[in-house]
C-alpha cells in the first residue's frame, strides 16, 4: 500500500499512519520524527532543519525531498509506505509522483484529514503540555497552522484532481477512525 495522509497538525495523521502502516506491513515514514531523531542526534539534516522547525516553518523543499527520496530506497518501503507530514507543498508532491512514476508504482490514495477548527486546539494544547515540545508553543501552533493553509491546502486539490483523495471524518475514537479509513480504502479498491 502507497498512501500520503493529509491534514492539519493536531488532526491525528501520526496516530492513524502508524495503525495503517501495521495493518499493510509496511513503512511508516513521518518526516517530522526522522527530523527530530536528526536534531536530537546533531548530524547535518538535524542542524539544517533545527531553525526552521523552531520557527514552526517548512524546512526548505529539496532537503526534505532529498531526505524522503533516501528513506523511500529503504527494504522496509519494499511493501509500501504511509507518508506522513510529506507531501507539505506541491513541488514535494511532484517529486514523489515523478519517482514513483519512474518506479512504475504510482501513489494509491491521499487521505485528508477532517477536524472541527474547535477539536484542533483543543488537541494541540494537549499534545504542547504532555510533550513540552517547542514547536508546540502556543506562538508556534499558530504560525504552523497558518503555513498549513497557505502551503499544504493545496495539496487537496491536487490529488482530487488525480483522483486519489478520500476525506476522512477524523473526530472520534482512533479504532473508530482506522476503520473508517480502511472501509474507504477497501470501497476504493472494488471501485479501482
Ligand atoms: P511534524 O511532526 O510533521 O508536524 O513536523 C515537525 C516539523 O518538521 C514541521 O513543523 C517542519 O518544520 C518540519 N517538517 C516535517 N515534514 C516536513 C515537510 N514535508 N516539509 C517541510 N518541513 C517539514
Amino acid at each position: 500500500m502507497r498512501l500520503v495522509v493529509l491534514g492539519p497538525p493536531g488532526a491525528g495523521k501520526g496516530t492513524q499512519a502508524v495503525k495503517l502502516a501495521e495493518q499493510f506491513a509496511c513503512a511508516d515514514v513521518a518526516t517530522g520524527d526522522i527530523f527530530r531523531a536528526n536534531v536530537a542526534e546533531g548530524t547535518e539534516l538535524g542542524r539544517a532543519a533545527q531553525e526552521y522547525m523552531d520557527r514552526g516553518d517548512l524546512v526548505p523543499d529539496e532537503v526534505v525531498i532529498a531526505m524522503v527520496m533516501e528513506r523511500l530506497t529503504s527494504d522496509d518501503c519494499d511493501l509500501g509506505f504511509v507518508l506522513d507530514g510529506f507531501p507539505r507543498t506541491v513541488n514535494q508532491a511532484e517529486a514523489l509522483d515523478r519517482r514513483l512514476a519512474g518506479l512504475g508504482t504510482p501513489l494509491e490514495a491521499a487521505l485528508s484529514f477532517d477536524v472541527t477548527e474547535e477539536e484542533l486546539l483543543r488537541r494541540l494544547a494537549g499534545r504542547a503540555a504532555a510533550q513540552h515540545r517547542a514547536d508546540t508553543a502556543e506562538q508556534t501552533i499558530r504560525h504552523r497552522r497558518e503555513g498549513f493553509g497557505i502551503k499544504t491546502r493545496p495539496l487537496t486539490d491536487y490529488y482530487a484532481r488525480r483522483g486519489l483523495l478520500i476525506n476522512v471524518d477524523a473526530i472520534g475514537p482512533i479504532e473508530v477512525v482506522t476503520k473508517r479509513i480502511l472501509d474507504e480504502l477497501e470501497g476504493n479498491r472494488r471501485q479501482g
